[in-house]
């Protein structure tokens, strides 16, 4: 038997269920639905529960706690775990997959650390891959706004969310070629996607990898 992580009751008419980029089971229900209506609704569902829940556990984020140390963040798509320790700026251990922080406002200096190695790398990645498509771009700027991945703007400025970060490094070459070809084409036409496909042929394993993880746009 499935259980509901949350009812959330409104003046709503029917039931829905929905789950979470968490793996959380959400059930949206009129004010006055009794609890055995909604769990006959869940065990109706259930096959889809189930599939919906393995997908999205199957991305294997969790949110920081507030005490940051033991917490693994992904970064570049490997898993690096976070040690809170005497040291006055940021140290990598690409070895053993450890990231040591500083004891004094760790959260802070890291997503300041995050964002300065987003820019750098994405810039680096933004200009090879500009080669290959022998096109140009204005800029490339990090930004901190949630909800989207990359966008190009009319005068092919560049902008990545600095989450891209967590992605790994395919996903992040898809982003960057797929807002490289905006340069080429303003919309997300056959032409555009065949654009796409000539660098990144598996482009919509890519895409789905992303969709599939929403909840990397919620760990800083
Ligand atoms: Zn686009």
């Amino acid at each position: 038997m499935i259980r509901p992580d949350e009812i959330i009751r409104s003046n709503r008419k029917t039931l829905a269920i929905s789950v979470d980029p968490f793996g959380r089971l959400i059930v949206r229900a009129p004010k006055r639905c009794g609890e055995e209506r909604i769990f006959a609704f869940i065990r109706e569902k259930e096959g889809w529960i189930l599939r919906q829940k393995a997908k999205m556990q199957g991305a294997g984020i969790y949110l920081p706690p507030e005490n940051l140390n033991g917490y693994e963040l992904l970064l570049l798509g490997k898993k690096y775990k976070i040690i809170l320790t005497d040291t006055k700026r940021i140290v990598v251990d690409d070895e053993n997959l450890y990231l040591f922080l500083p004891q004094e406002k760790p959260k802070e200096k890291l997503v300041k650390w995050i964002k300065e190695n987003a820019k750098r790398i994405f810039t680096a990645v933004t200009k090879r891959m500009a080669e290959r498509m022998q096109t140009t771009f204005k800029s490339v700027t990090v930004t901190s706004a949630k909800g989207r991945w990359g966008s190009c703007s009319f005068n092919n400025a560049i902008h990545y969310s600095f989450r891209l970060l967590y992605a790994p490094k395919e996903v992040v070459d898809y982003v960057v070629v797929h807002e490289l070809a905006h340069t080429k084409h303003k919309n997300h036409s056959a032409l555009f996607w065949n654009e796409v496909s000539k660098f990144i042929p598996d482009w919509k394993e890519k895409r789905a990898w992303l969709k599939n993880r929403g909840a990397l746009m919620e760990i800083f």
